[in-house]
């Protein structure tokens, strides 16, 4: 090999060593371990309900920040294998913080009870967790800003059994525009969850007569979560 030959390789040699260690020292930049022999694994880092709760901080991602009193995080345990989730906060969640403490909240917790559980086994929360103003409907993009931390809750809670209540809850989990009364009733798959869709407990209040029909759907939650 001619000597302008030698000079070449050995350059690009040169060249390709620096390349590496720029390599390896943005690989270390992340958290990657070269270790000689078998690359150690790096413990992935499942997060808590506290965490996602700090990462939403004092939120204003959407317009419902202007009116809000209390984000509504939602409540009960981090290992429930039964979740409700409904619309929105009400005036009392506002007030409170607390997810389904007004007069709806008292029948939920009664068809919790029901059931043979209590609200500190299962875990409440909202599609939205910031009440909108006169509890007018969730909006498009309020429910698209806000469901990112529903979908971290599930992640973490890994519930077997959702319970939607109401038509905003089934809807936006159930990506549809069919009405409640068209989905309650029977099971559907979410991100391998079960979702039962029945009547938000407000709406029971104000339509007794539809009771039979919502209990016979929470009848259906209690023989699957006893299976
Ligand atoms: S509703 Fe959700 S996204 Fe909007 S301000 Fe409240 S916490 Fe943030």
């Amino acid at each position: 090999m001619d000597k302008a030959k030698k000079s070449l390789l050995r350059g690009q040699f040169i060249e390709i060593i620096g390349d590496l260690k720029h390599y390896i020292a943005y690989q270390k930049s992340l958290g990657t371990e070269f270790l000689p022999g078998a690359a150690k694994k790096i413990p992935h880092h499942q997060p808590t309900l506290t965490e996602v709760r700090r990462e939403l901080g004092e939120c204003t991602r959407c317009k419902l920040h202007l009116t809000r009193r209390h984000i509504v995080f939602g409540e009960g345990s981090e290992k429930a294998r039964l979740v409700f989730i409904g619309e929105a906060p009400g005036e009392d969640e506002d007030r409170q913080g607390r997810p389904f403490v007004g007069k709806a909240g008292q029948l939920l917790t009664r068809i919790i009870n029901a059931i043979g559980l209590r609200r500190e086994e299962v875990y409440i929360t909202n599609i939205i967790k910031c009440r909108p103003p006169h509890n007018r409907n969730p909006q498009r993009d309020e429910i698209a800003t806000c469901e990112p931390f529903l979908n971290k809750q599930l992640e973490i809670i890994k519930p077997t059994i959702i319970c939607a209540l109401g038509t905003f809850a089934a809807q936006t989990l159930l990506k549809t525009d069919e009405k409640i009364s068209q989905l309650r009733g029977r099971f559907y798959g979410y991100r391998g969850i079960k979702v039962m869709p029945t009547y938000h407990p407000a709406f029971l209040l104000r339509n007794p007569y539809k009771k039979k029909e919502a209990w016979e759907d929470i009848k259906k939650i209690q023989g699957e979560y006893t299976k």
